[in-house]
C-alpha cells in the first residue's frame, strides 16, 4: 500500500562554478524511445527538459567543455527487454539521440548496453585522457542510467553534479529518491542548469572584482 514519507532535506546549490577545462557534461540517453511521443519507453517529463539540455550544451560548447552523450544500444536477445519493454533497438528511430540535441562529429557518443555508462565502455578511459574530474550528468531517467552513471562516476571519485531541472524520471518519487542518494552518499551536487559557470577557480567576474575594490 502507498504511504507518504517525506524527502529529507538536501542541499540544491545556487551557484555551481566549475572549470571548464576539467569537466564534461554526460548527457544521458535523450533518445527518441524515451523522449518523444510515440517512443517505446517514453519519459513524460523528458520533453519539457530539452530547452534545459540545449542551455547546458550551449554552455559547454562555448567554453570548449567536453560533450560526451550516452546511448542506449540494445538488440535482438538482450534480457533488459525481459525488465523493460523493447526499446532503443540499435539502428531504429528510437535508438537515436533526438533531433534538437543531435550531437556534433567532435563529440564523443557511448554506446551502453546497461544502466551504468562506465559499465563495459571506454568513458573511463576517455575522461582520463581528458584529464576531465567533474561530470556535470543530465537526460533520463533520472533513477536509473543518469544515477547509475553518477554512482558509477562517484566511486571513480569524479566530482559529480546534476541539474535537477534536466533530468527527468517516470515518477516524481524516483526523482527526489535519486537526488537525495546523489547528495547524500556520492557527496554530488544537485543543482539547476542555470546555477551552473564555466569559470576556472580563482576566477572573479568583472562584476565581483568592482564589488570587491568598492
Ligand atoms: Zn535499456
Amino acid at each position: 500500500m502507498p504511504h507518504t514519507l517525506e524527502v529529507p532535506e538536501y542541499e540544491i546549490h545556487e551557484e555551481t562554478r566549475l572549470d571548464p577545462s576539467k569537466t564534461a557534461l554526460i548527457v544521458v540517453d535523450m533518445q527518441n524511445d524515451f523522449v518523444k511521443e510515440g517512443g517505446s519507453l517514453l519519459v513524460p517529463d523528458a520533453e519539457a527538459t530539452v530547452p534545459n539540455i540545449k542551455n547546458l550544451l550551449a554552455l559547454a560548447r562555448e567554453n570548449h567543455m567536453k560533450v560526451v552523450f550516452t546511448q542506449d544500444t540494445h538488440s535482438d536477445g538482450d534480457p533488459e527487454w525481459d525488465i523493460w519493454p523493447e526499446h532503443a533497438r540499435e539502428g531504429t528511430w528510437g535508438w537515436e539521440i533526438i533531433g534538437e540535441l543531435a550531437p556534433r562529429e567532435s563529440e564523443t557518443v557511448i554506446r551502453k548496453v546497461r544502466y551504468d555508462a562506465f559499465y563495459g565502455t571506454h568513458l573511463d578511459h576517455f575522461l582520463r585522457l581528458w584529464k576531465v574530474d567533474t561530470l556535470v550528468i543530465c537526460g533520463t531517467v533520472a533513477n536509473i542510467c543518469v544515477h547509475y552513471t553518477a554512482a558509477s562516476a562517484a566511486l571513480r571519485w569524479y566530482d559529480v553534479v546534476v541539474p535537477k531541472d534536466a533530468t527527468s524520471a517516470l515518477d516524481p518519487f524516483d526523482l527526489e529518491a535519486s537526488l537525495r542518494q546523489t547528495s547524500f552518499l556520492f557527496s554530488g551536487r544537485i543543482t539547476t542548469s542555470g546555477a551552473i559557470k564555466a569559470e576556472a577557480p580563482g576566477y572573479r567576474s568583472k562584476i565581483e572584482e568592482a564589488a570587491k575594490e568598492g
